[in-house]
C-alpha cells in the first residue's frame, strides 16, 4: 500500500466550483483558496485499487464565508459517458454541513426561547447530514416544544395544536399543516420511516415561518416600536 500526500497550500485553483454556500441560500460559486492531495494505491501489478480524496479549503464568491469541502474518487467507481470517455465518480462532503436550498433562521435565532432554539439546531444539523428519521423527530418535538411554550391544552399534540387555533396562536390552516408535520414525525419514531430530504426541507420551511410569526416578529416589533403608544 502507498500513501502519497500532495499539499498544494496557498495555490488558488484555477477553476471555481459551484457548491451550496453556509449563509447564501442555494449553491453559488466558491473559489479554491488551498488544496491538500492524497492519493493511495493498494494490490500488485495484477490488480490494483487507487482512491484519491482532495481536502480544499473553499471560499463562497458572494458572501465570503470560507469551510471546507472533501472530494473523493476511487478507481472502481466510474462510468462512461455519451462519448465513450470514462468518467471517474466523485463523492463530496461539506463542512460544516449545510442542507440544499436551506438558509436556516441565522441571527434571528437567537430571539427563540433557550429550549425551542436547542430542539431547532438539532433538528438543523440532523437534517444536514442527512439522518432523515431524527430531522422527522426533531421537526415533531420542535412542535410540541412550541405546544408547550405557549401553554397549548389537551392530552395530545394533536388536541394542543387545535388548541393553538383557540388561543389564536395558530391559524386554522397553520394548524393544517402542523398536523401533516406531526404525522412525519410519527411516522419516523414509530415505523423508522425515512421521508424525503425535499419533504423535511419543506417542513421546515413551514416551521420556521410558525417560529418567526409565534417568536422573533413579536420581539422585533416589541423592540422596534417599544416608544411608540
Ligand atoms: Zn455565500
Amino acid at each position: 500500500m502507498s500513501i502519497k500526500i500532495l499539499p498544494k497550500l496557498g495555490q488558488p485553483a484555477d477553476t471555481e466550483q459551484l457548491v451550496e454556500c453556509t449563509k447564501c441560500s442555494g449553491k453559488t460559486s466558491h473559489s479554491v483558496l488551498a488544496i491538500v492531495d492524497v492519493r493511495g494505491s493498494e494490490g500488485d501489478h495484477r490488480y490494483s485499487f487507487d482512491w484519491h480524496t482532495a481536502h480544499q479549503l473553499i471560499q463562497c464568491l458572494g458572501c465570503k464565508t470560507i469551510s471546507y469541502r472533501v472530494v473523493s474518487s476511487n478507481s472502481e467507481g466510474y462510468y462512461q459517458d455519451e462519448n465513450g470517455n470514462t468518467v471517474y465518480e466523485e463523492s463530496e462532503k461539506l463542512y460544516p454541513p449545510r442542507i440544499a436550498g436551506v438558509k436556516g433562521l441565522g441571527d434571528e435565532v437567537f430571539l427563540l426561547p433557550q429550549k425551542i432554539r436547542q430542539v431547532y439546531e438539532e433538528t438543523l444539523t440532523a437534517l444536514s447530514v442527512n439522518t432523515p428519521v431524527l430531522a422527522a423527530i426533531g421537526l415533531r418535538a420542535l412542535i410540541e416544544t412550541v405546544c408547550k411554550e405557549k401553554e397549548a391544552e389537551g392530552g395530545d399534540l394533536f388536541r394542543k395544536i387545535d388548541s393553538l387555533v383557540e388561543k389564536r396562536v395558530l391559524t386554522p390552516v397553520g394548524a393544517t399543516i402542523l398536523h401533516k408535520i406531526r404525522t412525519l414525525g410519527n411516522a419516523a419514531a414509530h415505523e423508522v420511516k425515512p421521508h424525503s430530504e425535499k419533504q423535511l426541507s419543506l417542513a421546515l420551511n413551514i416551521v420556521e415561518h410558525l417560529l418567526k410569526d409565534v417568536f422573533i416578529l413579536p420581539k422585533q416589533a416589541e423592540s422596534e416600536f417599544a416608544d411608540d403608544a
